[in-house]
């Protein structure tokens, strides 16, 4: 059966960079709201229209969207893939809803991977991070920038972007968003014995060797 994780932890915690890693190594699939409603923000479309202004105050979008958005995306997938959960669910309501999404078609979740982390120094990794807009190669004002001045290491792109919810003020109102509503989702799944905790202030693959160990030998 297919193995289905949960990546939780406050906004900056490392929840993308590690679910990518996973990705790669397990062959399982990312699934991040937050992407998702960016593209659709993009793309203009319903969704999106809905999601933008509240997704720049950084407040939660609706229940119903995101919970709607990851049952589609699911059903894309084979059974046998497994799936990362990367930014849901961050609310009882979404919990819950996850719960019926997977039940209803046979998955069933294996692990909860919460991400510690010190809220100042999310606010300096956050408030200084910024992708290669052309392959999505991360970057930092302070902490990794390009070899060369302004060119992108992996594609050589010139062009980079930043997220308009990456500054100080809507990263506060984030933060406030995950200790109110989605910090109290884990007494649930700590009561069914799946909820381990990371120490996310580490190094990337020092964080990426913790959840292996949790997660078990990837396949070959
Ligand atoms: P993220 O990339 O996970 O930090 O998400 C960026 C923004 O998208 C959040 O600040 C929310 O406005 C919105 N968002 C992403 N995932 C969810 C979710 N599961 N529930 C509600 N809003 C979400």
């Amino acid at each position: 059966m297919a193995m289905e994780i949960i990546l939780l932890g406050p906004p900056g915690a490392g929840k993308g960079t590690q679910a990518g890693l996973i990705e790669e190594a397990y062959g399982m699939v990312q699934l991040s709201t937050g992407d998702m409603l960016r593209a659709a923000v993009k793309a203009g479309t319903p969704v999106g229209l809905k999601a933008k202004a509240v997704m720049e105050a950084g407040e939660l979008v609706s229940d119903d969207i995101v919970s709607g958005i990851i049952g589609d995306r699911l059903d894309e997938l084979g059974s046998e893939t497994g799936v990362i959960f990367d930014g849901y669910p961050r609310t009882e309501a979404q919990a819950a809803s996850l719960d019926e999404i997977l039940k209803s078609r046979g998955r069933k979740l294996n692990h909860v991977i919460e991400l510690g982390v010190d809220e100042d120094a999310l606010v300096d990794r956050i408030t200084g991070r910024y992708t290669c807009a052309k392959c999505n190669e991360g970057y930092h004002d302070r902490h990794k920038q390009p070899a060369k001045d302004s060119v992108c290491d992996e594609c050589g792109s010139t062009e980079f972007k930043r997220r308009p919810d990456d500054n100080e003020e809507t990263v506060r109102t984030r933060m406030a968003e995950y200790r109110g509503k989605t910090a109290p989702i884990l007494p649930i799944y700590e009561e069914r014995g799946i909820v381990t905790r990371v120490d996310g202030m580490g190094g990337i693959e020092e964080v990426a060797s913790s959840i292996r160990a949790i997660l078990g030998a990837p396949p070959k």
